[in-house]
Protein backbone atom coordinates (compact mmCIF):
# COMPACT_ATOMS: atom_id res chain seq x y z
CA UNK A 1 0.00 0.00 0.00
CA UNK A 2 0.98 3.25 -0.22
CA UNK A 3 1.95 5.49 2.66
CA UNK A 4 3.40 8.70 4.04
CA UNK A 5 6.76 7.38 5.34
CA UNK A 6 9.92 9.03 7.64
CA UNK A 7 12.13 6.93 6.28
CA UNK A 8 15.39 8.75 6.65
CA UNK A 9 16.46 10.71 9.70
CA UNK A 10 16.66 14.17 8.15
CA UNK A 11 13.78 16.86 7.13
CA UNK A 12 10.64 15.60 4.66
CA UNK A 13 9.10 12.80 4.46
CA UNK A 14 8.21 10.49 1.87
CA UNK A 15 5.64 8.09 -0.30
CA UNK A 16 6.56 4.62 -0.23
CA UNK A 17 5.00 1.33 -0.47
CA UNK A 18 4.87 -0.53 2.54
CA UNK A 19 3.48 -3.97 3.36
CA UNK A 20 -0.23 -3.58 4.33
CA UNK A 21 -0.40 -3.97 7.82
CA UNK A 22 -2.59 -7.67 9.18
CA UNK A 23 -5.68 -7.15 11.51
CA UNK A 24 -4.61 -9.03 14.71
CA UNK A 25 -7.45 -11.11 17.00
CA UNK A 26 -8.23 -7.60 18.69
CA UNK A 27 -7.67 -5.45 15.78
CA UNK A 28 -9.99 -3.62 13.48
CA UNK A 29 -8.43 -3.13 9.81
CA UNK A 30 -9.07 0.17 8.90
CA UNK A 31 -9.28 1.67 5.12
CA UNK A 32 -8.30 4.92 5.40
CA UNK A 33 -10.39 7.95 4.37
CA UNK A 34 -9.27 11.21 5.01
CA UNK A 35 -6.61 12.27 7.21
CA UNK A 36 -5.85 15.67 9.05
CA UNK A 37 -2.60 17.10 9.31
CA UNK A 38 -1.60 17.83 12.90
CA UNK A 39 0.80 20.08 14.14
CA UNK A 40 2.45 17.31 15.90
CA UNK A 41 2.81 15.84 12.28
CA UNK A 42 4.91 18.98 10.86
CA UNK A 43 7.53 18.37 13.73
CA UNK A 44 8.40 15.04 12.25
CA UNK A 45 8.19 16.69 9.04
CA UNK A 46 10.58 18.88 9.74
CA UNK A 47 12.35 16.75 12.14
CA UNK A 48 13.26 19.05 15.43
CA UNK A 49 14.88 17.98 18.50
CA UNK A 50 11.80 16.58 19.84
CA UNK A 51 10.88 14.46 16.88
CA UNK A 52 14.52 13.09 16.64
CA UNK A 53 14.22 12.19 20.06
CA UNK A 54 10.83 10.76 19.80
CA UNK A 55 10.11 8.98 16.67
CA UNK A 56 11.88 5.64 15.53
CA UNK A 57 12.52 5.46 11.79
CA UNK A 58 11.30 4.23 9.50
CA UNK A 59 7.51 4.88 10.59
CA UNK A 60 4.23 5.64 8.89
CA UNK A 61 3.39 9.26 10.41
CA UNK A 62 -0.01 10.39 11.18
CA UNK A 63 -3.38 9.94 13.58
CA UNK A 64 -6.22 12.06 12.32
CA UNK A 65 -8.48 9.93 10.36
CA UNK A 66 -11.49 8.94 9.84
CA UNK A 67 -12.19 5.28 7.60
CA UNK A 68 -14.11 2.14 7.00
CA UNK A 69 -13.97 -1.04 8.45
CA UNK A 70 -12.72 -4.01 6.29
CA UNK A 71 -12.05 -6.42 8.87
CA UNK A 72 -12.14 -7.45 12.01
CA UNK A 73 -10.31 -9.80 14.43
CA UNK A 74 -11.31 -12.91 15.36
CA UNK A 75 -12.07 -11.41 18.95
CA UNK A 76 -14.25 -8.17 17.54
CA UNK A 77 -17.85 -8.42 17.94
CA UNK A 78 -18.83 -4.68 18.35
CA UNK A 79 -17.59 -3.46 14.41
CA UNK A 80 -18.40 -4.61 10.89
CA UNK A 81 -17.22 -4.12 7.46
CA UNK A 82 -18.37 -0.55 6.09
CA UNK A 83 -18.43 1.11 9.37
CA UNK A 84 -17.46 4.52 9.52
CA UNK A 85 -15.05 4.85 12.37
CA UNK A 86 -11.97 7.44 13.55
CA UNK A 87 -9.85 6.10 15.92
CA UNK A 88 -8.02 7.28 19.61
CA UNK A 89 -4.90 8.22 18.68
CA UNK A 90 -3.07 7.13 22.48
CA UNK A 91 -3.04 3.38 22.67
CA UNK A 92 -2.78 2.16 26.76
CA UNK A 93 -1.34 0.07 28.59
CA UNK A 94 -4.81 -1.33 30.16
CA UNK A 95 -3.01 -2.52 33.17
CA UNK A 96 -1.60 0.41 34.95
CA UNK A 97 -3.71 1.61 38.14
CA UNK A 98 -5.41 4.60 35.81
CA UNK A 99 -6.26 2.06 32.92
CA UNK A 100 -7.61 -0.40 35.66
CA UNK A 101 -9.70 2.27 37.16
CA UNK A 102 -10.99 3.48 33.69
CA UNK A 103 -9.15 6.78 33.94
CA UNK A 104 -7.40 5.60 30.36
CA UNK A 105 -6.63 9.28 29.52
CA UNK A 106 -4.15 9.32 32.60
CA UNK A 107 -1.94 5.96 31.27
CA UNK A 108 1.27 5.99 32.68
CA UNK A 109 2.24 3.64 29.34
CA UNK A 110 0.74 5.19 26.09
CA UNK A 111 1.74 4.29 22.52
CA UNK A 112 1.00 7.29 19.91
CA UNK A 113 -0.42 6.00 16.75
CA UNK A 114 2.10 7.79 13.94
CA UNK A 115 4.49 8.47 16.73
CA UNK A 116 5.50 5.19 18.41
CA UNK A 117 3.62 2.70 15.92
CA UNK A 118 2.19 2.80 12.35
CA UNK A 119 0.15 5.40 11.31
CA UNK A 120 -2.61 6.47 9.62
CA UNK A 121 -0.70 8.45 6.35
CA UNK A 122 -1.36 4.99 4.33
CA UNK A 123 -3.99 3.68 2.49
CA UNK A 124 -5.07 0.97 5.55
CA UNK A 125 -4.31 1.09 9.19
CA UNK A 126 -4.45 -1.64 12.22
CA UNK A 127 -6.11 -0.31 15.61
CA UNK A 128 -7.05 -2.27 18.19
CA UNK A 129 -10.66 -2.23 19.09
CA UNK A 130 -10.56 -0.41 21.85
CA UNK A 131 -9.39 2.45 20.35
CA UNK A 132 -12.11 2.95 17.54
CA UNK A 133 -14.39 5.30 17.80
CA UNK A 134 -18.36 4.64 15.67
CA UNK A 135 -19.72 7.74 13.39
CA UNK A 136 -22.75 7.83 12.66
CA UNK A 137 -22.54 6.69 8.78
CA UNK A 138 -24.06 10.51 7.48
CA UNK A 139 -21.18 12.50 9.62
CA UNK A 140 -18.90 14.81 6.92
CA UNK A 141 -16.06 12.73 6.59
CA UNK A 142 -14.00 16.11 6.78
CA UNK A 143 -15.28 16.65 10.09
CA UNK A 144 -14.61 13.47 11.18
CA UNK A 145 -11.43 12.97 9.91
CA UNK A 146 -10.47 15.85 12.36
CA UNK A 147 -11.92 14.23 15.88
CA UNK A 148 -8.41 14.31 17.37
CA UNK A 149 -7.91 17.88 17.61
CA UNK A 150 -11.56 18.41 17.88
CA UNK A 151 -11.13 16.33 20.71
CA UNK A 152 -8.23 18.17 22.19
CA UNK A 153 -10.35 21.94 22.27
CA UNK A 154 -13.33 19.45 23.72
CA UNK A 155 -11.00 18.05 26.89
CA UNK A 156 -9.50 21.46 27.16
CA UNK A 157 -13.18 23.50 26.96
CA UNK A 158 -14.79 21.55 29.04
CA UNK A 159 -12.69 21.07 31.99
CA UNK A 160 -14.13 24.04 33.46
CA UNK A 161 -18.13 24.74 33.68
CA UNK A 162 -18.11 27.35 31.31
CA UNK A 163 -22.15 28.71 31.30
CA UNK A 164 -22.61 32.31 31.97
CA UNK A 165 -18.83 32.99 32.23
CA UNK A 166 -16.19 35.10 30.39
CA UNK A 167 -13.94 32.57 28.24
CA UNK A 168 -9.93 33.66 27.41
CA UNK A 169 -8.47 31.38 24.32
CA UNK A 170 -4.81 32.45 23.73
CA UNK A 171 -3.74 30.93 20.22
CA UNK A 172 -6.30 30.61 17.49
CA UNK A 173 -4.52 27.84 15.87
CA UNK A 174 -7.10 24.94 14.66
CA UNK A 175 -7.19 23.70 18.36
CA UNK A 176 -7.90 27.44 19.73
CA UNK A 177 -10.46 28.48 17.13
CA UNK A 178 -11.98 25.00 17.51
CA UNK A 179 -12.15 25.92 21.75
CA UNK A 180 -13.43 29.03 21.35
CA UNK A 181 -16.72 27.66 19.28
CA UNK A 182 -17.01 24.64 21.88
CA UNK A 183 -16.75 27.39 24.24
CA UNK A 184 -19.48 29.35 22.85
CA UNK A 185 -21.64 26.32 22.22
CA UNK A 186 -21.10 25.20 25.92
CA UNK A 187 -23.13 28.80 27.33
CA UNK A 188 -20.14 31.39 27.92
CA UNK A 189 -20.64 34.63 27.77
CA UNK A 190 -17.90 36.68 26.39
CA UNK A 191 -15.18 34.30 23.85
CA UNK A 192 -12.16 36.19 23.42
CA UNK A 193 -9.28 35.05 21.79
CA UNK A 194 -5.66 35.95 20.89
CA UNK A 195 -3.06 35.21 18.47
CA UNK A 196 -0.59 37.43 16.60
CA UNK A 197 -1.86 35.46 12.94
CA UNK A 198 -4.78 37.98 11.08
CA UNK A 199 -5.79 35.01 9.23
CA UNK A 200 -6.30 32.87 12.23
CA UNK A 201 -8.33 35.51 14.01
CA UNK A 202 -11.01 36.05 11.60
CA UNK A 203 -11.22 32.12 10.98
CA UNK A 204 -11.54 32.42 14.64
CA UNK A 205 -14.83 35.60 14.19
CA UNK A 206 -16.30 33.47 11.88
CA UNK A 207 -16.65 30.20 14.13
CA UNK A 208 -18.03 32.53 16.82
CA UNK A 209 -15.78 33.96 19.04
CA UNK A 210 -16.77 37.54 20.24
CA UNK A 211 -14.06 39.02 20.45
CA UNK A 212 -10.41 38.67 18.37
CA UNK A 213 -7.73 40.20 19.08
CA UNK A 214 -4.19 40.30 17.73
CA UNK A 215 -2.19 41.56 20.93
CA UNK A 216 0.36 43.15 18.80
CA UNK A 217 -2.04 45.94 18.11
CA UNK A 218 -4.28 45.88 20.78
CA UNK A 219 -4.12 44.57 24.77
CA UNK A 220 -6.42 42.59 26.80
CA UNK A 221 -7.32 45.57 29.14
CA UNK A 222 -8.52 47.65 26.69
CA UNK A 223 -10.95 44.52 25.65
CA UNK A 224 -12.12 44.20 28.78
CA UNK A 225 -13.30 47.47 29.62
CA UNK A 226 -14.78 47.47 25.76
CA UNK A 227 -16.98 44.66 26.58
CA UNK A 228 -17.90 45.97 30.09
CA UNK A 229 -15.89 43.31 31.78
CA UNK A 230 -15.30 44.21 35.60
CA UNK A 231 -13.08 40.91 37.43
CA UNK A 232 -11.25 39.60 34.70
CA UNK A 233 -11.78 36.40 32.91
CA UNK A 234 -13.45 33.58 34.51
CA UNK A 235 -12.24 30.63 32.61
CA UNK A 236 -8.54 30.62 30.58
CA UNK A 237 -7.83 27.89 27.66
CA UNK A 238 -3.85 28.17 26.82
CA UNK A 239 -3.81 26.89 23.18
CA UNK A 240 -0.54 28.61 22.31
CA UNK A 241 2.45 27.22 24.03
CA UNK A 242 3.90 30.63 23.91
CA UNK A 243 5.39 32.44 26.91
CA UNK A 244 4.09 35.63 26.41
CA UNK A 245 0.58 34.91 26.05
CA UNK A 246 0.44 32.37 29.04
CA UNK A 247 2.02 35.25 31.31
CA UNK A 248 -0.35 38.07 29.70
CA UNK A 249 -2.99 35.45 30.49
CA UNK A 250 -2.69 35.31 34.22
CA UNK A 251 -2.32 38.65 34.32
CA UNK A 252 -6.25 38.91 32.74
CA UNK A 253 -7.94 36.14 35.17
CA UNK A 254 -10.32 36.96 37.86
CA UNK A 255 -9.56 35.60 41.31
CA UNK A 256 -10.47 32.48 41.26
CA UNK A 257 -9.37 31.93 37.81
CA UNK A 258 -9.63 28.70 36.10
CA UNK A 259 -6.94 27.63 33.63
CA UNK A 260 -6.75 24.70 31.58
CA UNK A 261 -3.41 24.26 29.90
CA UNK A 262 -3.44 22.57 26.43
CA UNK A 263 -0.99 24.61 24.43
CA UNK A 264 3.06 23.06 25.06
CA UNK A 265 6.25 25.17 25.42
CA UNK A 266 9.18 24.33 23.58
CA UNK A 267 10.91 25.41 26.46
CA UNK A 268 10.35 25.85 30.30
CA UNK A 269 8.55 29.31 31.31
CA UNK A 270 8.55 31.34 34.07
CA UNK A 271 6.06 32.73 35.25
CA UNK A 272 4.43 35.61 37.98
CA UNK A 273 3.69 32.79 40.57
CA UNK A 274 1.91 35.30 43.08
CA UNK A 275 -0.42 35.93 40.57
CA UNK A 276 -1.23 32.67 41.01
CA UNK A 277 -0.84 32.36 44.51
CA UNK A 278 -2.64 35.61 46.21
CA UNK A 279 -5.46 35.40 42.75
CA UNK A 280 -5.74 31.78 43.96
CA UNK A 281 -5.62 30.44 40.85
CA UNK A 282 -6.28 26.48 38.95
CA UNK A 283 -3.78 25.84 36.50
CA UNK A 284 -4.85 22.30 34.57
CA UNK A 285 -2.48 21.12 32.37
CA UNK A 286 -4.82 19.34 29.39
CA UNK A 287 -2.83 15.72 27.14
CA UNK A 288 -5.12 13.91 24.49
CA UNK A 289 -8.82 13.13 24.83
CA UNK A 290 -10.61 11.31 27.40
CA UNK A 291 -11.23 8.05 26.38
CA UNK A 292 -14.24 8.13 25.93
CA UNK A 293 -16.07 10.90 27.25
CA UNK A 294 -14.73 13.28 24.93
CA UNK A 295 -15.39 11.39 22.24
CA UNK A 296 -19.31 11.32 22.98
CA UNK A 297 -19.23 15.07 23.91
CA UNK A 298 -18.00 15.20 20.51
CA UNK A 299 -20.29 13.98 18.76
CA UNK A 300 -23.39 15.27 20.92
CA UNK A 301 -22.29 18.69 20.16
CA UNK A 302 -22.31 18.01 16.28
CA UNK A 303 -25.88 16.69 16.46
CA UNK A 304 -27.00 19.67 18.47
CA UNK A 305 -25.68 22.34 16.33
CA UNK A 306 -21.99 22.75 17.05
CA UNK A 307 -20.69 23.28 13.43
CA UNK A 308 -16.66 23.14 13.15
CA UNK A 309 -16.35 22.94 9.13
CA UNK A 310 -14.95 26.09 8.71
CA UNK A 311 -11.72 25.19 10.75
CA UNK A 312 -11.03 22.94 7.52
CA UNK A 313 -9.85 25.78 4.70
CA UNK A 314 -7.28 23.29 2.42
CA UNK A 315 -7.69 19.43 1.16
CA UNK A 316 -5.79 18.10 -1.07
CA UNK A 317 -4.97 14.42 -2.53
CA UNK A 318 -2.17 12.44 -0.51
CA UNK A 319 -0.03 12.62 -3.56
CA UNK A 320 0.21 16.24 -2.82
CA UNK A 321 1.03 16.22 0.42
CA UNK A 322 3.59 18.63 0.23
CA UNK A 323 1.29 21.15 -0.81
CA UNK A 324 -0.65 20.21 2.34
CA UNK A 325 2.62 20.79 4.73
CA UNK A 326 3.61 23.80 2.82
CA UNK A 327 -0.12 25.36 3.67
CA UNK A 328 0.67 24.12 7.32
CA UNK A 329 4.20 26.08 7.15
CA UNK A 330 3.00 29.34 5.97
CA UNK A 331 0.45 29.53 9.04
CA UNK A 332 -2.34 31.40 7.23
CA UNK A 333 -4.00 27.62 7.40
CA UNK A 334 -6.70 25.98 9.89
CA UNK A 335 -7.01 22.33 9.25
CA UNK A 336 -5.74 20.31 6.40
CA UNK A 337 -7.25 17.74 4.76
CA UNK A 338 -5.54 14.68 3.02
CA UNK A 339 -7.84 12.70 0.98
CA UNK A 340 -6.65 8.99 0.65
CA UNK A 341 -9.17 7.60 -1.75
P1 LIG B 1 -0.78 26.05 16.34
O1 LIG B 1 0.70 26.13 16.47
O2 LIG B 1 -1.38 25.93 14.99
O3 LIG B 1 -1.45 27.30 17.08
C1 LIG B 1 -0.80 28.10 18.01
C2 LIG B 1 -1.19 29.53 17.73
O4 LIG B 1 -0.65 30.37 18.75
C3 LIG B 1 -0.67 30.04 16.38
O5 LIG B 1 -1.74 30.47 15.57
C4 LIG B 1 0.24 31.19 16.79
O6 LIG B 1 0.24 32.26 15.85
C5 LIG B 1 -0.37 31.59 18.13
N1 LIG B 1 0.49 32.46 18.94
C6 LIG B 1 1.84 32.62 18.88
N2 LIG B 1 2.22 33.59 19.73
C7 LIG B 1 1.11 34.05 20.35
C8 LIG B 1 0.87 35.04 21.34
N3 LIG B 1 1.86 35.75 21.89
N4 LIG B 1 -0.40 35.24 21.75
C9 LIG B 1 -1.41 34.53 21.22
N5 LIG B 1 -1.23 33.57 20.27
C10 LIG B 1 0.01 33.34 19.85
O7 LIG B 1 -1.22 24.82 17.25
P2 LIG B 1 -2.55 23.94 17.35
O8 LIG B 1 -2.44 22.78 16.46
O9 LIG B 1 -3.78 24.80 17.28
O10 LIG B 1 -2.35 23.43 18.85
C11 LIG B 1 -2.37 24.36 19.93
C12 LIG B 1 -1.33 24.04 20.97
O11 LIG B 1 -1.67 22.82 21.63
C13 LIG B 1 0.09 23.82 20.43
O12 LIG B 1 1.02 24.35 21.37
C14 LIG B 1 0.21 22.31 20.37
O13 LIG B 1 1.56 21.88 20.47
C15 LIG B 1 -0.58 21.92 21.59
N6 LIG B 1 -1.16 20.58 21.58
C16 LIG B 1 -1.23 19.94 22.79
C17 LIG B 1 -1.83 18.71 22.89
C18 LIG B 1 -1.93 18.04 24.21
O14 LIG B 1 -2.38 16.90 24.27
N7 LIG B 1 -1.57 18.74 25.29
C19 LIG B 1 -2.40 18.10 21.76
C20 LIG B 1 -2.35 18.79 20.53
C21 LIG B 1 -1.74 20.03 20.46
ZN1 LIG C 1 -2.17 2.30 31.51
Amino acid sequence: MKALLKSKSEPGLWLADVPEPRAGINDVLIRVDRTGICGTDLHIYKWDAWARQTIPVPMVVGHEFVGEVMEVGANVNDFHPGDVVSAEGHVVCGRCRNCLAGRRHLCKDTSGIGVNRPGAFAEFISVPMTNVWHHKPDIDRDVAAIFDPFGNAVHTALSFDLLGEDVLVTGAGPIGIMGAAVAKHAGARFVVITDVNDFRLDLARRMGADVAVNVTRENLREVQQRLGMKEGFDVGLEMSGNPEAFRDMIGQMCHGGKIAMLGIPSEPMPIDWNKVIFNMLTIRGIYGREMYETWYKMTVMLESGLDIRPVITHRFHYTEFERGFDAMKSGNAGKVILDWT
